[in-house]
């Protein structure tokens, strides 16, 4: 578990598909697994980072004067920024005119955090909603933290839901479970190997936690499993099959199965954050596809999408 912390890259109103009713969802920094074909990537590591433009830089030189680390040069009159030197202290952000410099991660004291997402309760209280809690993985940063923001939502009667990888401790599951209203609990192959390519992770911890939390007396909260469906990974009926077959036998108890089509809208976020997306080749699965692969989930006796 880690003590610092937590940071929190964006604080996203409104959504509609974070869980039920309408809600606010909070992104959470840090993920121990690194999905290719990931939309949020400044969620991935657990320290602070600077989102760069360097396509549009003009070559004013006004973040390479005010560095304090040294980390940024020009070449060829653009900005080039060292990540291995940066901080992500964010002052270069301040003084770039053309607002092409951006911080991801922003501490927050839990009561400010609270003040803020209690703004759209009203929508909560209207639409049966509240606030997720999302990533980057929530369960793998500081638990105290994650603890006491959701013990006092809740106690200020707003529904906690956790949008989770569950490549985490069992522990940190249970001690969410007398706050959290709704689980959405990823499954993103059944093939441990296919696993491992795309995620960097095998899939065995992740598949332990979901029957644990299935099967735990002290759980209230729903389970929603959720499948990112890409085509060149897993937009296939076997590999779709499989993992109907394993929720099945299982006997988890999921009240929906929601797959969820690939996009590739976070792909120029990468560049910005000095890194290559690894994901072009793959697909949008089309509404069809999504439509016949639902029908494998709802034939294993779940309702899906
Ligand atoms: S965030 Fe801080 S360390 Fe990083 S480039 Fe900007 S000023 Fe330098
Ligand atoms: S301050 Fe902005 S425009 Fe000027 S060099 Fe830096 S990134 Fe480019």
């Amino acid at each position: 578990m880690r003590n610092m912390t937590p940071l929190i890259t964006n604080i996203q109103r409104f959504s509609i598909h974070d869980g039920d009713g309408i809600r606010t969802t909070v992104f959470f920094k840090g993920c121990p697994l690194h999905c290719t074909w990931c939309h949020n990537p400044e969620t991935q590591q657990y320290k602070k980072q600077i989102l760069t433009d360097p396509e549009k830089c003009t070559g004013c030189a006004s973040c390479v004067r005010v560095c304090p680390q040294g980390a940024v040069h020009l070449e060829g009159g653009k900005e080039t920024t060292d990540r291995m030197i940066c901080d992500g202290c964010g002052t270069c952000t301040e003084y770039c005119i053309l607002n092409l410099r951006e911080t991801a991660g922003k501490e927050y004291e839990i009561k400010n955090l609270v003040k803020e997402l209690k703004k759209d309760e009203i929508f909560y209280e209207q639409s049966g909603g509240g606030v997720t809690l999302s990533g980057g993985e929530v369960l793998s940063v500081d638990m105290d933290y994650i603890e006491a923001l959701a013990k006092e939502l809740v106690r200020q009667g707003i529904t906690v839901t956790v949008d989770t990888c569950g490549h985490v401790p069992y522990e940190n599951f249970q001690r969410l479970l007398p706050y959290v209203s709704a689980f959405l609990y990823d499954i993103k192959a059944m093939d441990s190997e296919i696993h491992k390519q795309y995620t960097g992770v095998d899939n065995t911890l992740i598949l332990e936690n979901l029957k644990k939390l299935s099967s735990d007396a002290k759980r209230k909260a729903k389970i929603y499993i959720r499948i990112p469906v890409i085509k060149g990974v897993n937009a296939e009926d076997a590999e779709m099959e499989a993992i109907a077959g394993w929720l099945k036998a299982q006997r988890i108890q999921a009240s929906q199965v929601n797959l969820l089509p690939y996009h590739n809208t976070g792909s120029s976020k990468y560049g910005r954050l000095g890194e290559t997306y690894r994901g072009g080749e793959f697909e949008t699965p089309d509404k069809e596809e999504i439509e016949r692969l639902s029908e494998i989930f709802r034939k294993a006796g779940f309702q899906s999408n």
